[in-house]
């Protein structure tokens, strides 16, 4: 499987990143070692003093598809979940200084965790989505503010990468990323079931 993510989907987030809203959406990937699931802990890596959450609603891919026609999108995922994409925000800055992939500040292992998943018809159409850390909400959210919805990405992504049953994709992060350190509670809401807990070792 492959974790594809969306950069700057939310403008108020590309606001915060001093970014310009893409007119076309962006992506890039991450391995599946980047995948942390199971509620399991995650250890701070060495080669980062600066590292990020960005709390992501995910979609997972149910059925093989390419050249998928936004209309049809919706056939090709039917479940939901909420993930944190960790970003090296210090090495990410120096891969955009020196126009550099992401791939070193956004696909180590463990990267990509991701809560269990729940079929789409449970929830609204626009969904609410959340961050606490150590008990505190960070970050808040909602689909609707998405710059490119779910089945324009798909659609999007689909012209370039055969996308194939099991398939994560992060959609973007909204405002309100920041730091995480050793010790930090994480737990991730979508409305208010609680989704997702990290602890950081
Ligand atoms: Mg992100």
């Amino acid at each position: 499987m492959k974790i594809i993510c969306i950069a700057k989907n939310y403008a108020k987030h590309a606001k915060e990143m001093s970014s310009a809203i893409p007119k076309e959406p962006i992506f890039f990937m991450k391995p599946d070692t980047a995948l942390l699931q199971k509620n399991r802990d995650f250890y701070y890596p060495d080669f980062t003093q600066e590292l990020h959450y960005e709390t992501e609603i995910v979609v997972r891919i149910n059925k093989v598809g390419k050249h998928i026609q936004e209309k049809f999108a919706h056939k090709y995922y039917s479940e939901i979940g909420i993930g944190i994409d960790f970003t090296a925000r210090d090495l990410q800055r120096k891969c955009k200084e020196t126009g550099s992939p992401w791939e070193i500040a956004k696909a180590f292992d463990n990267s990509a965790p991701v809560s269990k998943f729940i079929d789409k018809t449970e929830l609204p159409e626009n969904i609410d989505f959340s961050l606490k850390i150590n008990n505190k909400q960070v970050q808040k959210g909602n689909t609707e503010n998405m710059i490119f919805s779910v089945d324009k990405l798909i659609s999007y992504l689909s012209e370039f990468i055969t996308l194939k049953i099991g398939d994560l994709i992060f959609t973007g992060t909204p405002e309100g990323v920041g730091q995480i350190k050793i010790g930090d509670k994480l737990e991730a809401f979508i409305g208010n079931e609680n989704m997702l807990k990290i602890n950081i070792k």
